[in-house]
């Protein structure tokens, strides 16, 4: 091939790829999103202007290489660190961080050791991490993800559960009806939090909805979920009580009995999340292998310059194209509880 054709070539697939990636990025400018909110939610949001989050990935997808790394308008962020808690901390609205969108498999998270924590698909025995399709569902039934800046911290016993934390962010099921993008920020509003107990630890999982969702300004409490979305606090306890039972693992177990807790409950919850957060990026805890590389959470001894970030971005290979899913990932599994 002549090095002209070859270099067309080349700038061919270059722009193939950009074409890719920009029709993937969610939120692009989220803040244009926010133009459409309705007119009950918009008042939440005036005086609050949010910071345009984005996505960049690399690697490719659906390999152990691929990662979706956060900018906001100046550069790289990380989305455990440097993405506040709260949008609107009068208001009690936070940001969510969107790891698995609602009916997909890939056990995708926040990537809690490496710099800049990327989102990355969890890996068992060198292999990509799927959860099973427990019949009826298909995947997570809820937007599922994470509220930047709180911390399971394992280093203290929860005195509600009894059993020391995870050590990871919060976990949310964001409830909207709309299936939101991988690494979209969204505004929520917190309904109520139930309490898994994975494997002795505790993993609280709040149930929120995105603030320009139709039914936000109807939904305040956890009891209004079951007002007007029948049933779907008892598919969510069951859903997580059974979702490792296809991989030979036993039902996961629950605090309170599987019992939803308020709005309240889950604000304090939150809150000393929050708290547990900011003395481990202080370096004032064992931080248990989080890596707290960041550039601009206040308080933080390990803040980069940007163009650091932008070096650790580089160090990942550059997107490509990924394989497809095996149509194993869409096998139905019959798993059930004895009643
Ligand atoms: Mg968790």
């Amino acid at each position: 091939m002549a090095a002209d054709e070859k270099k067309m070539l080349s700038t061919f697939n270059r722009l193939t790829l950009v074409a890719r990636h920009l029709s993937r990025s969610p939120a692009a400018l989220i803040g244009t999103r926010r133009c459409e909110s309705s007119l009950s939610n918009r008042n939440l949001l005036i005086n609050h202007p949010r910071k345009m989050y984005r996505i960049e990935e690399r690697g490719a997808p659906n390999t152990l290489e691929h990662r979706i790394f956060f900018r906001d308008e100046f550069g790289p962020v990380s989305p455990f660190h440097d993405i506040p808690l709260f949008a609107n901390q009068e208001q009690k609205v936070f940001n969510m961080v969107v790891e698995v969108p609602r009916w997909t498999n890939a056990k995708m998270e926040i990537c809690k050791e490496e710099p800049l924590n990327p989102i990355k698909q969890d890996v068992k025995k060198g292999k990509l991490r799927f959860v099973a399709n427990c019949f009826p569902h298909h995947g997570y039934i809820w937007n599922y993800g994470a509220l930047p800046q709180t911390w399971e911290n394992p280093n203290v016993v929860d005195e509600r559960t009894g059993c020391k934390g995870d050590n990871d962010p919060i976990d949310v099921c964001e409830i909207g009806h709309r299936v939101a993008k991988r690494g979209d920020v969204l505004q929520v509003k917190v309904l109520g939090t139930i309490a898994l107990i994975d494997e002795g630890e505790t993993d609280w999982k709040v149930i929120a909805i995105d603030v320009n969702d139709p039914l936000a300004a109807e939904l305040n409490n956890i009891e209004d979920v079951e007002k007007h979305m029948p049933g779907f606090m008892n598919a969510t306890v069951e859903w997580f009580r059974i979702y490792k039972m296809p991989d030979g693992k036993p039902a996961n177990e629950f605090a309170f009995n599987g019992a939803p807790k308020p709005h309240e409950f889950a604000l304090e919850v939150i809150v000393e999340a929050h708290e547990h957060w900011k003395k481990m990026v202080a370096g004032q805890v064992d931080c248990h292998g989080v890596n707290s590389t960041c550039v601009s959470a206040d308080g933080a001894p390990c803040k980069v310059p940007i163009s650091e970030a932008q070096e650790i971005v580089k160090k990942s290979p550059e997107l490509t194209d990924g394989p497809g899913l095996e149509s194993e990932v869409d096998k139905w599994h019959y798993t059930h509880l004895q009643k």
